[in-house]
């Protein structure tokens, strides 16, 4: 039997996407090849590789101008080429969790940081009417907090500034005005498809912002991948196959307003469930409670039940329920894929065990 799988990522993909890549693992579209085995120059991928953009731009509604990356090295590689390429001076960084910290620490090296941050309350909110100075060379975000369980709804507009967007964890979850963000970046394993390929959808006006005195080497530089079509060199070729099955499923369902609209049922199921509980409570802000990473921890005179519970919702088949290690307590990631019905044996699972213990 299949599990109710809650892993923050990589994490529960679509059953579209399971079967279409193990067949084409076996044999790609009945050519006597596995996706495993092509030439990632065959004409075979290349289609692959086109159809997945377009597929992109198409489900997010991607203006003209921008350009849609898979690259390796995952968001945190990111959080290097971010400032690599473009901190000339001074950027701005919204800290909101451990992973803006981590992308913080990268830009660092490139220059001066200003930061607005949410750490003295635990990064349990985000910080609102903030200012931002008016000559940093880009605003950094990250628009879920994966471990933290925070999310940003809005499409921020800092006057103009180009906006970059950490989308790791909340990508293809709702309706996004792409035009307001310079870049969007992320790791594929959170919405988009399995471990090993990063999306990098950039406005080719950014790579006017390059900082010019500075040497980059090839591979980090934004350029040679969008003059090469994401294939300069062997790009992750079963990976963006899978992201390709994600795409074409999200679309079938109705695209990102249907996905919207499933993130509010899951999201508002569970934290009415911790509302509710005696046992459970979220230690996050409700306003900006993320849809995808519910964070809920036990009431401190419930403290030493963690592990039980763990192991109760474990026999209930609903893996991947531990807290983040820097958190503690339990998250449920209810990315796309997570169904209903996995909500809803999560919700068995949290009020049987309340029923029994509290
Ligand atoms: C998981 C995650 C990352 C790190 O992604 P990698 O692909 O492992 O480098 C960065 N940012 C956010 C918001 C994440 O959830």
């Amino acid at each position: 039997m299949r599990k109710h799988i809650f892993n923050a990522g990589p994490c529960k993909l679509s059953d579209p996407l399971l079967k279409n890549t193990s067949e084409a693992i076996l044999d790609l579209d009945g050519i006597g090849q596995s996706i495993l085995e092509i030439s990632h120059r065959s004409k075979e991928f290349q289609a692959i590789m086109d159809e997945t953009v377009e597929l992109m731009k198409e489900v997010l509604s991607i203006p003209e101008g921008y350009s849609v990356l898979f690259l390796g090295g995952g968001a945190s590689m990111q959080f290097a080429m971010i400032p690599y390429n473009f901190l000339k001076s001074k950027a701005f960084y919204l800290n909101t969790g451990t992973w803006s910290t981590k992308a913080i620490k990268e830009a660092k090296l490139w220059g001066e940081v200003v930061e607005v941050s949410s750490e003295e309350k635990d990064f349990t909110y985000i910080p609102k009417g903030f200012d931002v100075p008016k000559d940093v060379d880009y605003v950094h975000i990250t628009t879920n907090n994966t471990i933290r369980g925070t999310e940003i709804f809005e499409d921020y507009d800092f006057g103009g500034l180009p906006l970059i967007a950490d989308m790791s964890s909340d990508f293809l979850s709702r309706p996004v005005d792409v035009s307001k963000y310079a870049m969007i970046y992320g790791g594929a394993q959170k919405n988009l498809g399995p471990a090993g390929v990063t999306f990098v959808i950039i406005r080719d006006d950014m790579l006017e912002k390059v900082v010019a005195d500075r040497k980059i080497p090839t591979m980090l530089q934004y350029k040679t991948h969008i003059d090469k079509g994401s294939m300069f060199n062997t790009p992750p070729v079963v990976n963006v196959f899978a992201v390709r099955e994600t795409l074409k499923w999200v679309k079938s369902l109705g695209g990102v307003d249907a996905m919207n609209k499933l993130a509010d049922e899951r999201a508002d199921l569970l934290y009415k469930t911790i509302d509710e509980s005696k046992m459970f409570v979220s230690p996050v802000v409700k306003e900006d409670r993320s849809r995808m990473n519910i964070v809920f921890v036990m009431e401190d005179k419930y403290k030493d039940l963690d592990k039980d519970f763990i192991a109760y919702a474990a026999e209930q088949n609903c893996v991947g329920i531990k807290g983040h290690r820097s958190v503690g307590g339990f998250r449920a990631s209810t990315y796309n894929a997570c169904t209903m019905e996995d909500v809803n044996a999560l919700v068995k699972a949290m009020k049987d065990f309340e029923a029994k213990n509290a």
